[in-house]
């Protein structure tokens, strides 16, 4: 599908925005600054949930008809589903969205308001600072995949619970192996948690790949963590840096 040209300018812009909220290319790190960021982290959670141990995905091959219409078919799942708790106050699951055979995959927390109001991932304020950066990294949001450890909203935004997780994980798990993307991004501590379990915080885990199935995992911080912290460049900064190095492994720098 060709772009149009107001479609063409808006990802420019956003690109041209994010870089320069990032200070891409002139902004230096100064050591004092991670110890502030690490300190303002601190959000601690008891007993996260974490994958189990299944298969390597290693390699590529080309998905076939029966592996696309089994993604289709997860998502009409997800929009019935019932398996947890969560069901009872959602307005829309949000399944995800973009590309089915993505090379690159985003994968966040859970749906928040705007989420559950559209039934669509990352929407919101948090969701706009992530489209800018997927732009920024020069591809169109709809070639990348945007998900959720959590397809239906916890209440008030709160972290999702173990058994919420675990019971919806099932579902990206299945996605995860019939997309087969080369490389997850994991915006924020729960979804980094369940793929490459560490005990540092973000702070220390983010900008080292991992591997989950042998797909390259990079853990960043989640967007609406740099909206909080809005007058932070020096988060952005990371977060490009991050980036670049996935942009760097999928041959795009
Ligand atoms: N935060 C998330 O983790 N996911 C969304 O879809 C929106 C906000
Ligand atoms: Fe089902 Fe996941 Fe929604 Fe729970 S959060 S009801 S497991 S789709």
């Amino acid at each position: 599908m060709k772009k149009s040209a107001p479609d063409v300018w808006d990802d420019l812009r956003n690109q041209v925005e994010f870089l320069v909220e990032a200070g891409a290319g002139f902004v230096f790190r100064r050591p004092e600054d991670e110890v502030k960021i690490a300190a303002r982290e601190g959000e601690v959670r008891s007993q996260p949930a974490a994958a189990p141990s299944l298969p390597s995905l290693r390699g590529r091959p080309a998905q076939t008809d029966a592996e696309r219409k089994a993604l289709e078919e997860i998502d009409r799942q997800v929009l019935v589903c019932r398996l947890c708790a969560l069901h009872r106050r959602r307005t829309h699951a949000v399944p995800g969205e973009g590309d089915r055979s993505a090379e690159l995959m985003f994968i966040g927390e859970a749906p928040g308001r705007d989420e559950d109001a559209q039934g669509r991932p990352f929407v919101g304020r948090a969701g706009q600072l992530l489209r800018r950066i997927i732009a920024a990294m020069k591809f169109r949001e709809d070639a990348v995949y945007i998900t959720n450890i959590v397809k239906c909203r916890p209440p008030d935004n709160r972290v999702p619970h173990r058994e919420e997780e675990e019971a919806c994980s099932a579902y990206l798990v299945r996605q995860i192996e019939l997309i087969r993307p080369r490389v997850i991004v994991t915006l924020g501590k729960t979804p980094t948690d369940y793929f490459v379990p560490g005990r540092e915080g973000m702070t220390a885990r983010r900008g080292h790949f991992g591997d989950y199935r042998g797909i390259r995992v990079m853990p960043t911080f989640h967007p609406s963590y740099l909206v909080r912290n809005e007058g932070n460049r020096e988060l952005k900064r990371m977060v490009w840096e991050d980036m670049q190095q996935v942009m760097a492994l999928l041959g795009r720098k």
